[in-house]
């Protein structure tokens, strides 16, 4: 019987090897670039932010399996949700992928295949990896005000 770990491998390789909403976003849609020099991860989010609410959104860029299964997630995870959810969903996954769990009492949203990345902690090196998109929506929904 396969244990957590290999549902959580298989999970990540599945984003990986099909990643969803690969590709870009026209204007007026915004975009933001990441990098992690460690690494050698790129990744550009591109979103479109209407009436409150993430209408669409796409990533490209390249990177270690662990950066784009992540982009992959995160844009299936947000998608066509409200802000103030999306939000809620940056912080509980970098609170996620911090050392010390349940230190900023981020909101208790359920992440779904997100919880695949949960195992990354454990290799410091790469937490960098799995928050690149993040780090870059972030910027995005800055930009995207
Ligand atoms: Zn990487």
């Amino acid at each position: 019987m396969p244990g957590l770990e290999d549902l959580y491998r298989e999970i990540i390789l599945d984003h990986y090897r099909s990643p969803r909403n690969r590709g870009q976003l026209e204007p007026p849609a915004v975009s933001a670039e990441g990098h992690n020099p460690l690494c050698g991860d790129e990744i550009t989010v591109w979103l479109d932010v209407r009436e409150g609410r993430v209408a669409e959104v796409r990533f490209s860029g390249s990177g270690c399996s662990i950066s784009q299964s992540s982009a992959s997630m995160m844009t299936s995870a947000i998608k066509g949700r409200p802000l103030d959810e999306v939000r809620a969903i940056v912080a509980r996954f970098k609170q996620m992928m911090t050392v010390e769990e349940g230190a900023d009492g981020a909101p208790e949203v359920p992440l779904g295949d997100l919880e695949a990345l949960k195992g990354v902690v454990k290799f410091p090196v790469r937490i960098k990896c799995a928050t690149l998109a993040w780090n870059t929506l972030i910027d995005a929904l800055a930009t995207a005000g």
